[in-house]
């Protein structure tokens, strides 16, 4: 066993201070990391727990929201303003883990965690580029059905777990950071990096940077849901999962945001779907042919071709319940 020391930043700047150098981990409400440690996927010689940093809720100046990092992930969902004005991030968050999980995980955590690709946790017995670059990807040839149909690499096919992280993307969020060097706003859809040749690099937060809070900007979709489809009813990582909002006036398309789970290596945000759609026919011909364009790169695997039809039908079945032509 590896010893750890552990302490608690009161503030941004003593965590920025106390993570700074070394192993050191930022330590949210640990449902991820605590596991990876005793995997030993993950061997910190230093917790800096950030549960003490921001966990608020409060709307901004332009009438969106911005979510503190420690904001519990049970708190983000039953919040009433998240729940009536972002109806697809309260379900995305509702859809994911255990109520006991939820009300450890915080926003943070959530947007930092790990793939659950079998390989990377199998520190003994797997060959995995994300935990140890260079040392090959055995889901490849192996058991990859929950594996990524599109943005994967040769280096790398696992996919991000996050529910919550799939709605921000649709949502178009923005995640601050702070560091070292100052604070930045990164958008949610470039904050996680495709694998590429170096799928150990998972996220643009470099060494003594902290997630601090997520903006999320006013409402711009008349309806939105989120939809997961998995192995079990409850307790199950996606198989595909579709956040989508959209706003249909005269039968037309006026604004639609579309982001996929469990297809890539990262919340997949659809931007050729919607370009394809924004302005058209609200009809199940128009979902339909936006995504097989979307889908037209992906690179499926045997174990996990059928994610292709079944993103299609997810997305249509969505679309359709929040355009009302199901009526
Ligand atoms: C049994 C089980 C089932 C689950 N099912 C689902 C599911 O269906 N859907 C889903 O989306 N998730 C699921 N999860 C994952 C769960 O959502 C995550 O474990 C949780 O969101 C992580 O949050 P945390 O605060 O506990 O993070 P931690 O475990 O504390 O940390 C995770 C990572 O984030 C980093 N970190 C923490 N805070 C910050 C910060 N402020 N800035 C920068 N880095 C930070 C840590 O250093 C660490 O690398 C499941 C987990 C378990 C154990």
């Amino acid at each position: 066993m590896n010893p750890v020391s552990y302490q608690r930043a009161s503030s941004i700047d003593q965590a920025i201070q106390m993570a700074a150098g070394g192993r050191g981990r930022l330590l949210g409400g640990g449902t991820n990391l605590v596991d990876l440690m005793r995997k030993g996927v993950e061997r910190p010689s230093s917790l800096v727990d950030v549960t003490t940093l921001s966990d608020a809720i409060e709307e901004t100046s332009e009438g969106g929201l911005l979510i503190g990092a420690a904001a519990r992930n049970s708190a983000v969902a039953a919040h009433l303003q998240i729940r009536s004005r972002y109806p697809m991030l309260a379900r995305s968050i509702l859809a994911g883990a255990s109520a006991q999980i939820r009300n450890m995980a915080t926003v943070g955590g959530n947007l930092m965690q790990r793939t659950r690709c079998l390989y990377f946790q199998d520190v003994a017995g797997a060959r995995c580029n994300r935990r140890a670059p260079g040392s090959g990807c055995d889901a490849a040839g192996g058991f990859n059905r929950y594996h990524a149909i599109i943005g994967a690499s040769p280096a790398c096919i696992a996919t991000h777990p996050s529910d919550m992280c799939v709605a921000l993307a649709a949502l178009d969020a923005r995640i601050q950071v702070a560091g070292t060097r100052g604070a930045r706003t990164i958008p949610i859809v470039d904050f996680h990096r495709l694998p590429g040749e170096r799928p150990d690099l998972e996220t643009e937060i470099e060494p003594g940077e902290l997630i601090v809070a997520v903006e999320i900007p006013p409402p711009r979709f008349a309806r939105s849901t989120y939809r997961k489809v998995r192995d079990r009813a409850s307790y199950a990582f996606a198989l595909v999962s579709v956040a989508a909002g959209l706003t249909v006036r005269a039968g037309r398309i006026e604004e639609i945001g579309i982001a996929f789970g469990g297809v890539a290596p990262k919340p997949w945000r659809a931007f050729k779907a919607e370009t394809a759609l924004r302005g058209g026919p609200a009809t199940s011909q128009a979902f339909e042919a936006a995504l097989a364009d979307e889908l037209a790169d992906a690179t499926p695997l045997p174990g996990n071709a059928f994610k292709i039809e079944l993103a299609q039908r997810t997305l249509s079945a969505v679309l359709t319940e929040l355009s009302g032509s199901d009526r």
